[in-house]
This record gives C-alpha cells, sequence and structure tokens, in this order.
C-alpha cells in the first residue's frame, strides 16, 4: 500500500512512497476506532492548549478541528492568552490531566519565552499525551512498550513499512538526532532490527556515511540537504524535512537529483507530512483507550 512507480524519474527510478494514501487508511482505523469509543461511553476528547499569539499555530488549531471533526474525535481549542505565566500555564494542564472528560492533550509551539518546553512536557499526564513527547512515554519508547509516541517518528516508520522491504538487518542511516524526530526514529528502527547510525552536525563525512545506507532518513531540517552522490543506488529514502524556499514547499532531499537513483522515496509535499498528522489521530484514540480502559 502507499507506493507508485513514479513517472517523472523515468525507469529505474524511484517508486514514490504516497503519504497521503497512507495517511487515508490510518485516518480510515481511527474513525472506526473512535466511533467504537463513544459507542462504548468512552469519547475521545483532544484539548489543544495554546499560549502566546503565534499566527501559523492558529492556521494548525483549525486545520487539526477540521480532520477531528470528519474523524469524529471532539476537539477544544484552549487559547491561554498572548503572554500566560507559567503558572498559568501549568494549572491550566493540571486541571485538564484531571478532568475525566479529556482523553488527550497536546501544547502548540512554539510557547512564549519564559515558558520552558520540556517543563510543560514533564507536566502533561502521560496517558493524555498525544504528541508522545513526556519523558515517560520516551521511557517506554526506550523500552519497546510505548502505546504513542513521537509523532513524526511514528510517520516515517509508516512510511518505510510501506514499501514492504524487511527492516531486519538493514543498514540505517538518520540524519538528526533531536529528540523528537532523529533519535525515536533510531529507537524505532532498532527495535525492527534494522542496524542504525545516527548523524548530526558534527559527523565527519556525512556523505559517505550516508552512502552506506539501505535506508536513509532524513531529518536535519537543511532544504536540499541530501543530494545523489549521498545515496547508494536502490536505497529507501525518507523526507521528513519540511521548508518554504521561494514559496516552494520542499525537503532535506533534493528529490529530483536523488529520485533516479533510490529505490523509494517520500515527495515533500505528500510524504511524511500527511502520515504525522494521521499519527496524531492514532495517538488521540490510542490515549482514549488507555485513559478510559476501553
Ligand atoms: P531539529 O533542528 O531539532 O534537529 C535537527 C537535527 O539535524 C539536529 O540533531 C542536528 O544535529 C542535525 N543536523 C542539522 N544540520 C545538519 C547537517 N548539515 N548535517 C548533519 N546533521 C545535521 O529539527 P527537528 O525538529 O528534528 O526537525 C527536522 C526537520 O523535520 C525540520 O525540517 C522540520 O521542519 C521537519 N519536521 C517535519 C515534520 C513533519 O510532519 N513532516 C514534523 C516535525 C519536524
Amino acid at each position: 500500500m502507499g507506493c507508485s512507480r513514479e513517472s517523472s524519474p523515468g525507469p529505474g527510478g524511484a517508486r514514490r512512497i504516497d503519504g497521503k494514501a497512507i495517511a487515508e487508511a490510518i485516518h480510515a482505523e481511527v474513525e472506526a476506532e473512535a466511533r467504537r469509543l463513544r459507542e462504548a461511553g468512552a469519547e475521545p476528547h483532544l484539548v489543544a492548549v495554546q499560549a502566546g499569539a503565534d499566527a501559523a499555530s492558529v492556521v494548525y488549531v483549525e486545520k487539526q478541528r477540521e480532520r477531528f471533526s470528519k474523524l469524529g474525535i471532539r476537539y477544544t481549542h484552549v487559547h491561554l492568552g498572548a503572554a500566560p505565566s507559567l503558572e498559568e500555564v501549568e494549572a491550566r494542564l493540571d486541571g485538564l490531566n484531571g478532568d475525566p472528560a479529556v482523553t488527550g492533550i497536546m501544547v502548540m509551539l512554539p510557547l512564549p519565552p519564559g515558558i520552558p518546553v520540556h517543563r510543560i512536557e514533564e507536566q502533561i499526564a502521560p496517558a493524555k499525551d498525544v504528541e508522545g513527547v513526556s519523558p515517560a512515554n520516551l521511557g517506554l519508547l526506550v523500552h519497546g512498550r510505548h502505546f504513542v509516541g513521537p509523532c513524526t517518528a511514528l510517520a516515517a516508520m509508516k512510511a518505510i513499512e510501506a514499501t514492504g522491504v524487511p527492516l531486519s538487518g538493514l543498514s540505517a542511516v538518520v540524519i538528526g538526532r533531536s529528540g523528537i524526530v532523529g533519535k525515536p526514529v533510531g529507537l524505532l528502527l532498532l527495535q525492527a532490527h534494522a542496524t542504525v547510525t545516527t548523524c548530526h552536525t558534527r559527523t565527519r563525512d556525512l556523505a559517505a556515511v550516508a552512502r552506506t545506507a539501505d535506508l536513509l532518513v532524513a531529518a536535519a531540517g537543511k532544504p536540499g540537504l541530501v543530494t545523489r552522490d549521498m545515496v547508494k543506488p536502490g536505497a529507501i529514502v525518507i523526507d521528513v524535512g519540511i521548508h518554504k524556499v521561494e514559496g516552494r514547499t520542499v525537503g532535506d532531499v533534493d528529490f529530483e537529483d536523488v529520485a533516479p537513483v533510490a529505490g523509494w522515496i517520500t515527495p515533500v509535499p505528500g510524504g511524511v507530512g500527511p502520515i504525522t498528522v494521521a499519527m496524531l489521530a492514532r495517538n488521540t484514540v490510542a490515549c482514549a483507550q488507555r485513559s478510559r480502559g476501553a
């Protein structure tokens, strides 16, 4: 599911991993599960908490509201104003943690200055942590016992699984070591028995390391970083990056350059991005199941 022979790179070019198709399949499962939970009296209810005046967050909230309404998941937006104090944000999170009618909580980023992200992530009850970012949930991920995980990392894994290539023993290189993408992707790949190398800004000769990869995950946040000379012919290339460059949405991979040599590739847009949104919905029903024991 979710892979098609891309026409533009021509014969021998990469198969395109269709993130939209993968996301649609996940949405169908989530919708069915949300219905089941509602019928069992355990309605999933996500609360998105916004602190600060970030315009992109407002757009993001509206898109999420629309998506969740289609999926039959209750969605509430709590806006704490342009400059709430840390105490105010923590008090509101405490209230949501203890509210039995709320099954999921997410905090929109960026937060205003003076509100440390890690402190807020620690404040969210692990059972309601739909973004899988609390220390307890990241700990479960280390143990391979997680029920949620960081949405983008889970999305990258779904894109990889869509290729149907067995991961056991594969050489995987992840470019990026952030707590929400690079590190969790590395852990998930290890659980799938890949041999994982994580690269970052201090890695020597990135191109040489990347060329060893049967599976290359680019999560560096640098537009066009991955070029053809860094890719082993036939490799799976997963592009997590999202950037606006001269009005175009592009990734960390130079798609036109890499697609002719890769075996599989995710486009940007239409690759990991839509699957990430679907994984948020999937995490939301997973939290509802957990907090309601359904
Ligand atoms: P980040 O800035 O927190 O981490 C980037 C990582 O890449 C760092 O560990 C850094 O060491 C490494 N890095 C940066 N430049 C490098 C270079 N030249 N060579 C080697 N390593 C390098 O970013 P993040 O939050 O992990 O996000 C990464 C990218 O994914 C961004 O483009 C972001 O927009 C995108 N993203 C996409 C989604 C999605 O839904 N698809 C979600 C979250 C983030």
